[in-house]
């Protein structure tokens, strides 16, 4: 599980890949110089005292080549050796070398890649080529001993195709972590690919089910993340928890966001690694006030739902990007959270009532022998073992 403070770094906007339901940009975009990892390592050494996740992100990484990371992967972990940094990188792998895989073994990095099912299908979504370009970086990774998971797009087209995707992560070895597409900010029919709250929950619950029945061959690790959350009632990761204050983006040029998804949008600038700002100042930007108005919000409107705790109104982002910075609602996928938090507590509740040898209205009742798994051995699995 990655550190509560995390750091994204964006070496570059840009990408070569052209995914039709993606915001980046052409593989043109300005590279990140070292000496932005050398103002990153000044700001940071007395910005916090915990420990510290650093993450590579794009548009695409990789762009930056590999005389950036063998000078940035040092100079962050020894500069910053009293917040033993870890690493990760997020990549469509296109761009990975041998060269390249020795230098991020060297550091242990983790690496999340993409891909969205089936070589057709996902070529359908993220353009033609990618899934070879994709898996012949990802065959150099493996060569190299390095941990590849990949992020999976759900669009309201491939959703359709759930059951074949589901099949091609497990068939493959792949656990999966799924992404549902956004509307995008930049075109001019946002709503083009991305997938309907409601198709969201069913795809969860869908995932939930599935993940049950083949527990112990594959990871999903949405589910595994929002069941562990319902049990112990805290949030793990960002989209469910209060995000603001712990998580940072830098862009190539310095500039300090809220988080990767904000970087390039010059009105989410908080300021720059070079005048190596503290939280306080930080907390003077009117990205950092909007982000706390969000939370005062969540706190208000999401009052009455039994999830409050560990859903937190979903990512600022999703609600506040979209609106061009004004707060009229929680995150859009609110009814999607709703439904599985909704399916996984009761579930849970039931199970634990049978188990209690108790049924909701005081009836005993015994837990068949060989009953399929539910949702209380994955808790076991994730949380206790
Ligand atoms: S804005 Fe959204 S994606 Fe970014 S850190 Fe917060 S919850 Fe995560
Ligand atoms: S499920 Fe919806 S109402 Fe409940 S906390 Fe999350 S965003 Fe708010």
């Amino acid at each position: 599980m990655k550190n509560a403070f995390h750091v994204m770094l964006i070496p570059t906007l840009g990408c070569p890949g052209s995914c039709k339901y993606c915001w980046s940009s052409e593989e043109g975009s300005p590279i990140m110089p070292i000496e932005t990892i050398h103002e990153v390592v000044e700001w940071l050494k007395d910005f916090r005292n915990d420990r510290v996740t650093f993450t590579f992100h794009g548009g695409e990484p990789l762009l930056a080549g590999a005389d950036f990371y063998r000078e940035a992967l040092p100079l962050l972990s020894e500069g910053l050796s009293h917040l033993t940094p870890e690493f990760a990188l997020q990549t469509n792998l296109w761009r990975l070398t041998p060269e390249l895989a020795e230098i991020l073994a060297e550091y242990h990095v983790p690496i999340g890649s993409s891909i969205d099912g089936p070589e057709e299908l996902n070529d359908y979504q993220r353009g033609e080529g990618y899934f070879e370009k994709c898996m012949r970086g990802y065959e150099i990774a493996r060569a190299h001993g390095l941990q590849v998971r990949f992020i999976c797009t759900f669009t309201c087209h491939s959703v359709e195709y759930k059951e074949d995707i589901f099949n091609f992560f497990l068939k493959n070895g792949f656990d999966l972590k799924l992404h549902p597409a956004l509307p995008s900010l930049r075109d001019r029919n946002p709503e083009k690919w991305a997938l309907a709250p409601e198709k969201y929950g069913e795809l969860l619950v869908y995932l939930l089910d599935q993940a049950l029945e083949h527990m112990g061959e594959i990871e999903v690790m949405n589910i595994n993340d929002l069941c562990r959350a319902v049990f112990t009632r805290r949030g793990t990761v960002c989209t469910f928890v209060d995000c603001m204050g712990s998580t940072f983006a830098v862009g190539p040029d310095g500039s300090i966001y809220p988080c990767y998804r904000f970087v390039g949008m010059p009105e989410y600038v908080m300021g720059n690694v070079s005048d190596r700002p503290s939280l306080e100042d930080l907390s003077r930007s009117d990205a950092w006030k909007l982000m706390h108005r969000f939370k005062e919000y969540v706190d208000w409107v999401c009052s009455e739902c039994p999830h409050i705790t560990y859903c937190r109104g979903g990512c600022p982002y999703n609600a506040i990007a979209p609106t061009g910075g004004e707060i009229r609602g929680v995150d859009p996928h609110c009814g999607a959270y709703r439904r599985i938090l909704d399916e996984i507590t009761e579930r849970l509740n039931r199970e634990m009532y049978e188990s209690a040898g108790m049924r909701p209205g005081g009836s005993r009742a015994r837990r068949r022998r060989n009953a399929k798994p539910g949702v209380m051995d994955l808790v076991h699995r994730i949380v206790l073992s």
